[in-house]
């Protein structure tokens, strides 16, 4: 079994805590490894060291930073194929998914490496006589990222190649349940020059996270997870004085006119539902059809859906892999029984799968349940599971009303031919990422990533130009240069011109 550790320090080390938790594959249900977890003061030694890296590394050329991250981006692309194998050992996506999300990740890496251009300031010469001024960014000191367990490397590299470009040091503390592959960043980046100390790993929980919270050399929390804990994570960040981004939870609908091209719909819609068996936070959850597209929309789901392969992930033509945990496994099967008990249509259903081979994993097979009303838990509840309800409404009105008293406002996406619907969807949903005829409207990395409502707390979206206003505080100098034949005299007025 392999023992994973912290990286403190530019080094692999067990620290000092003595608590530990088992990390599963997902897949066979085994116990593949024994996460070494962090007491305070491993907490401590962590962020004193990122406070003394961030002050050098803040002072590092722009030039030198960008030289580190290209190489870092060379690094991760050329460990694709180790990273994405401990993404599937850990979390259970199938191979090609994982390679997927880094590919991700790395455009965040390329968007980081243009930081040059990124951190140019303004100048206003002779803004007064004589008087010019400017503006320039400086990093914020020691920022902490905490991670959910569903994107164990592009969710790192959404923060730490922006932090560490805008000159921070960086603390991750990855999930319990998928630590690995933030070791091996770790050892990339240190491969490609980063100073010791800029980033480090530090694995822990509530503990851990709470310490980060309240330390009073911690500048900033990059925070994603589920909502509950994103809401915690921002009021207790900035009771302390933080700068929080905190990303949630999410309940993405996607509405489907009757106009669309159903085939393309339901392709798109049945990929989004249960590729990487749900565990996103764009998935889409909940398919809104709308009148006489429903009843083809569902049959042709549902053909989709029972043809999907579900395997361990490390097999080649496997399309979908386990859910994380046996406890996620039992509240999906439980959100689905009360769905039916309470009435709704069980189109598709997963909850008995057995995988050959594989019987003491988390499977859940996908689902499809339909004519659900939206007091069902099915509804309300972020399922975060292989997991599609329909709900049928009338017309895009009643869609677009259904969607905005939706507490979440993370993602969504219509499918339809006609513009003018387009259009008008996409200037009246309070979502923050809209997908016209695309399911998974993640941006790119030249835009920033956020939702709205109960998807997003503090008001930075992350990565982009967002993340980089979020890494960094901004100064404006009016400075003045008086010549030989200055004019003398105090003045006791307010400076004007
Ligand atoms: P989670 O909220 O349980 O955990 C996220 C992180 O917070 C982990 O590092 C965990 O150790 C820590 N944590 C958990 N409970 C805590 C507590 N009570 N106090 C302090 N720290 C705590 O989320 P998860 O189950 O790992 O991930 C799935 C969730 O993440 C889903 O809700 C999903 O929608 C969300 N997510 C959101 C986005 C986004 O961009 N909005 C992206 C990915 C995942």
């Amino acid at each position: 079994m392999t023992v994973i550790n912290h990286f403190i320090s530019g080094v692999e080390t067990a620290g000092n805590g003595t608590d530990t938790k088992p990390v599963y594959n997902p897949a066979t249900g085994a116990v593949t490894g024994e996460l070494r977890l962090a007491n305070r003061d491993d907490l401590d030694s962590t962020v004193a060291i990122a406070k003394k890296a961030s002050e050098t590394w803040g002072d590092v050329s722009l030039a030198k930073r960008t030289a580190v991250l290209f190489k870092f981006r060379e690094l991760v692309a050329s460990h694709v194929d180790e990273l994405a194998a401990l993404i599937t050992a850990e979390h259970g996506k199938v191979l090609s998914d994982a390679k997927g999300e880094i590919g991700r990740g790395l455009e965040v890496i390329e968007f980081a490496c243009g930081i040059p251009t990124l951190l140019k300031g303004e100048y206003s010469d002779q803004a007064s006589t004589g008087i010019d001024v400017f503006s320039f960014r400086e990093p914020v000191g020691v920022v902490a990222g905490i991670i959910p367990f569903n994107f164990p490397v592009m969710v790192p590299l959404w923060m730490a190649p922006m932090a560490i470009a805008t000159g921070n040091a960086f603390i991750l503390k990855p999930s319990h349940r998928v630590p690995s592959a933030a070791m091996l960043l770790a050892k990339l980046f240190k491969e490609a020059g980063l100073p010791d100390g800029v980033f480090q790993v530090l694995h822990g929980d509530r503990e851990v996270v709470s310490g980060l919270l309240t330390h009073p050399d911690i500048d900033a929390i990059s925070f994603v997870g589920s909502t509950p804990v994103a809401k915690h994570i921002n009021e207790v960040g900035t009771a302390h004085g933080k700068r929080v981004q905190a990303l949630g939870g999410a309940k993405n609908h996607a509405i489907i006119l009757p106009d669309a091209d159903l085939d393309n719909a339901a392709d798109h819609v049945a990929a989004a539902a249960f590729g990487s068996a749900g565990q996103r936070c764009m998935a889409i959850s909940v398919a809104v059809a709308v009148g006489d597209a429903a009843d083809l929309l569902v049959k042709k789901v549902e053909e989709r859906a029972l043809a999907i392969k579900v395997k361990n992930g490390t097999e080649a033509d496997a399309d979908m892999g386990p859910v994380i945990s046996p406890e996620s496994k039992a509240f999906i099967t439980k959100t689905v029984t009360e769905a039916e008990q309470a009435g709704a249509a069980m189109v598709v259903d997963g909850r008995d799968l057995v995988v050959p081979g594989h019987e003491e994993g988390f499977w859940v097979g996908p689902t499809v349940i339909d004519h659900v009303q939206t007091e069902m838990c099915a509804y309300t509840e972020e399922i975060f599971g292989p997991v599609l309800v329909v709900v049928r409404v009338e017309d895009l009105d009643e869609g677009i009303k259904l969607i905005n008293a939706n507490p979440y406002g993370n993602g969504t996406a219509i499918f339809t031919s006609s513009g003018a619907a387009a259009r008008k969807f996409q200037r009246s949903v309070d979502v923050g990422m809209i997908g016209i005829n695309v399911p998974l409207p993640v941006p790119v990395a030249y835009y920033s990533f956020g939702g709205w409502k109960a998807s997003l707390f503090g008001d930075k979206h992350i990565y982009g130009p967002e993340g980089v206003s979020f890494y960094t505080r901004g100064k404006v100098i009016t400075s003045r240069w008086p010549e030989a034949n200055h004019a003398s005299g105090a003045s006791y007025n307010f400076p004007s011109n």
